[in-house]
């Protein structure tokens, strides 16, 4: 493995999954749900797969599903994205983000990314080659919130973007229009481009809003969006994401896009269309039924003796290891498949201050009820 690559050693997700199958234990350490999407957009798949679908689609996408995905922000967010040249569809929002770092980072250049953050950012940086500086959320009461002064010191002459993602993994957190005003001011007042991570864009609980930074004043011809089928439709395995950039901007993801994968998995494309175009009612009551699970999951955590924290949206909820005697999340992430047949994931590895999170660990609430309860029990039965 080459030096840049091996601070990183294999992802925290792969360990821990790899745990929980030899201890037989229920994941609530990964991210992914255990039930299926909308049955009319898996049937499109099997009838793309039987028409015949299966070769290379094209290099940006197919166009059915470029077109909705451009209706469906115009629709919701009022941006308005050329299909033909302004939104790319890629191998999840994985890509998408590793290609609008490789495509618009150079490696003299620094990123900024907000502690604690999704992995994949820091390897993204690390492969282009350019340097990464963080800013963090700090806790207020049982919420994380962005430190606006750590961000403002994060920046730099070099900086040329900064990652923000929102609602938030691993903390449930959604930057409200006060923070994302902030953010877009100093992205304006420094010339900075914004990678903006919206993969849980429909997962917002308690009528909190998820707002787009691409919406504010300016921010539209600077930021880079990016969203996923995965999430919203309950589809980890399909690995369709996309790209929505301004053409400048946007020729950049794709010049490293077409190196890394060229394109994605055909049939599911046309598939992902009909859900984004028809779906809505299922969309929605996945989000209500994702909130309830949420207050399900939050509740036995707080009983079972966990300091639970907030959370407003996305799949996770950060809990606190401290009144329960323990210390080091990520000692207690990998004693915890063998010991109570459980898996979660430590907030530390998230972090380059990892101490400063070294008593959170994550669990997703992205499962059946039934699912849920039994990890559950097994944590009451013993930690
Ligand atoms: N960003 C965040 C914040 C995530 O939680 C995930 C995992 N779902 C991704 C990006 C990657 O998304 P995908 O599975 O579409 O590659
Ligand atoms: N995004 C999901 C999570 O944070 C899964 C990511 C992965 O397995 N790479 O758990």
């Amino acid at each position: 493995t080459v030096a840049r690559l091996r601070p990183f050693g294999s992802t925290i997700f792969a360990e821990m999954t790899e745990l929980a199958v030899r201890h037989d234990a229920v994941n609530l350490g990964q991210g992914f749900p255990d039930t299926d999407g909308p049955a009319g957009m898996l049937e499109v798949a099997r009838a793309a797969i039987a028409d015949g679908l299966n070769q290379y689609p094209p290099g940006r996408g197919m166009p059915v599903l470029r077109a909705a995905i451009a209706r469906d922000r115009a629709r919701r967010y009022g941006t308005v994205y050329d299909p033909a040249t302004e939104v790319l569809v890629t191998v999840g929002a994985t890509e998408a983000i590793s290609a609008a770092v490789l495509g618009l980072v150079e490696p003299d250049q620094e990123v900024v990314l907000i502690e604690p953050y999704y992995d994949s950012y820091a390897a993204a940086v690390a492969l282009a080659g350019a340097r990464r500086r963080t800013a963090r959320l700090v806790p207020d009461g049982a919420r994380f919130v962005l430190d606006l002064d750590s961000l403002r010191a994060a920046i730099t002459p070099k900086t040329r973007m900064l990652v923000i993602n929102s609602p938030h993994n691993p903390t449930g957190s959604v930057l409200d229009r006060a923070d994302l005003t902030a953010i877009a001011d100093l992205a304006r007042e420094r010339d900075l481009l914004v990678l903006a991570d919206e993969v849980y864009e429909h997962l917002v609980y308690d009528g909190t809003e998820h707002i787009s930074i691409s919406t504010l004043p300016g921010m539209r011809d600077r930021t880079v969006v990016v969203s996923s089928a995965a999430k919203t439709f309950n589809v980890t395995g399909w690995k369709i994401g996309w790209a929505c950039a301004p053409a400048p901007l946007l020729d950049g993801v794709l010049a490293a896009k077409q190196f890394l994968t060229f394109v994605g998995g055909g049939p599911f494309q046309p598939a992902v269309a009909h859900a984004i175009t028809d779906e809505h009612d299922w969309i929605r009551e996945l989000r209500d039924s994702l909130s309830d699970k949420r207050l399900r999951l939050s509740a036995a955590l707080r009983d079972t003796g966990f300091g639970v924290c907030a959370s407003s949206g996305g799949y996770f909820v950060c809990a606190d290891i401290r009144p329960l005697g323990a210390e080091d999340g990520m000692a207690f992430c990998r004693e915890l498949p063998a010991r109570s047949g459980v898996a979660a994931v430590p907030i530390s590895v998230f972090a380059d201050h990892a101490d400063d999170w070294k008593h959170l660990v994550r669990f997703t609430f992205s499962k059946r009820d039934e699912t849920i309860d039994e990890g559950v029990r097994r944590l009451r039965a013993g930690i």
